[in-house]
């Protein structure tokens, strides 16, 4: 019995490892175990392979090795971002901004602080999930003591306009974080260029270890005309310049360094391979498929997100379905791929919850091949076809969103 390879479309959910990654890692579990802290040789020999591998990382953003913390992942570093901000700054301001479509990681600390101590606004998107910048300048008072818009975002892949959120941070002197978990070692980012404070990312998603982070904090969190702007939310020992205790995973700081060393040669090459496959799959898929439409923005997106609405069925079908054919996709946001409330994504960039419900997230990567895209266009359509006969939703039969105008999603 041949065993045919799975095709697995859900890099945005986590990436399989780079077998160069998990190398570096093996190696150093084995040779690089000592205790950043120790004074020790052992100790010490782990202390400068993680400076080492720190300037690595802070190079691909244009960063100094010195602003660079590590965390356990994307989520912790939103988290210290969110959270430390409002603590330390609280009697500066009690504003925040941030927009409608974040990652839960952004999101969620967001609204506990909401009416906690803070006023957080969420700023709406448009249809293809961007926010506006003039929104953006209005919403600003002498309160508001951080804006946190994402990079990218994780289920439609739109690209926000980050250099000119950063420039009207930077002339309102308020603090720029920026949730770059999705963009980070995909797309090109200068935190000096684009005026970012803080930036978060994690290693999982750019073919490297689950269980390290990382935030970026301009001048180790200390901003001309504020002081000290970010403070701890865990204490402990010392570790990460006193911003982030427990001892150093240096083995997974290492796996990290050489997944953004191979992104920082590769970027490239990759960025336009995946793009040419991603656009193979839309125009395919809107050509081929009826009532189909495009979610997020048809340019100003990552390189390797695809995600379209099928009227007339459930997205959790299409998984189901396409995972029995050995292909993986998802529906909405991994994290919250099991719960079943619609995308707030979706409905933001104004989707009904019918149309959120019937939508499915591909994403590529490195190791997607045009066999498997080939594979995945020939599968798609019966499974599209068979849900859509099983479908009480069919159409000519009436259903909610028959009447109402169409969204202008298919003209894009
Ligand atoms: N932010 C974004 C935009 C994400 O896509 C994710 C993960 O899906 C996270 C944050 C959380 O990252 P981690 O899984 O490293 O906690």
């Amino acid at each position: 019995m041949t065993e045919t390879k799975y095709v697995y479309l859900d890099y945005a959910a986590t990436t399989p490892m780079d077998p160069r990654v998990i190398e570096e890692i093996n190696k150093h579990f084995k040779e690089s175990y000592g205790n950043t802290s120790s004074l020790h040789s052992i100790g010490q020999k782990a202390g400068q392979l993680l400076e080492k591998s720190r300037k690595t990382i802070a190079d691909l953003i244009n960063a100094d090795r010195q602003d660079i913390i590590f965390t356990s992942s994307g989520t912790e570093a939103d988290n210290i971002a969110i959270t430390g901000v409002a603590l330390q700054n609280m009697d500066r301001g009690n504003h925040v901004i941030t927009s409608a479509i974040e990652h839960h990681a952004v999101e969620n600390p967001c609204k506990q602080w909401d009416k906690r101590g803070l006023e957080v606004t969420f700023l709406p998107v448009d249809k293809y999930g961007l926010i506006s910048v003039d929104d953006l300048e209005n919403a600003i008072s002498d309160q508001t003591i951080l804006i946190s818009i994402m990079f990218a975002n994780n289920e439609i892949g739109t690209i926000e306009p980050i250099k000119e959120i950063g420039a009207i941070a930077k002339e309102n002197d308020i603090i720029f974080h920026t949730d770059a978990v999705q963009a980070f070692g995909k797309i090109p980012i200068d935190v000096e260029e684009m005026n970012i404070d803080l930036l978060s990312a994690s290693a999982h998603k750019i073919y490297g270890p689950k269980g390290i982070g990382l935030l970026y904090m301009k001048n180790k969190g200390i901003k001309k005309g504020i002081g000290k702007y970010i403070r701890p939310i865990m204490w402990g020992g010392g570790h990460e310049k006193d911003m982030r205790p427990s001892t150093v995973a240096v083995p997974l700081i290492a796996g990290f360094a050489k997944t953004v060393e191979i992104a920082k040669e590769e970027m490239d090459v990759e960025a336009k391979r995946q793009v040419k496959l991603r656009d193979r799959i839309i125009n395919w898929v809107l050509e081929n498929i009826d009532d189909t439409s495009l979610n997020g923005h048809p340019t100003q997106r990552l390189p390797n997100n695809v995600n379209i609405s099928f009227k007339y069925i459930e997205g959790e079908s299409i998984v189901l379905d396409l995972d029995i054919d050995g292909i993986g996709v998802s529906t909405g946001s991994a994290c919250s791929s099991k719960s079943l409330e619609p995308s707030h994504v979706l409905l933001a960039i104004g989707l009904r919850p019918e149309e959120a419900h019937g939508s499915m997230r591909a994403t590529i990567g490195r190791f997607t091949t045009e066999d498997e895209i080939d594979y995945f266009l020939k599968k798609l359509p019966h499974v599209i076809e068979r849900l859509r006969k099983m479908s009480p939703l069919k159409k000519g039969v009436k259903y909610m969103f028959d009447d109402a105008s169409e969204t202008d999603q298919k003209d894009i």
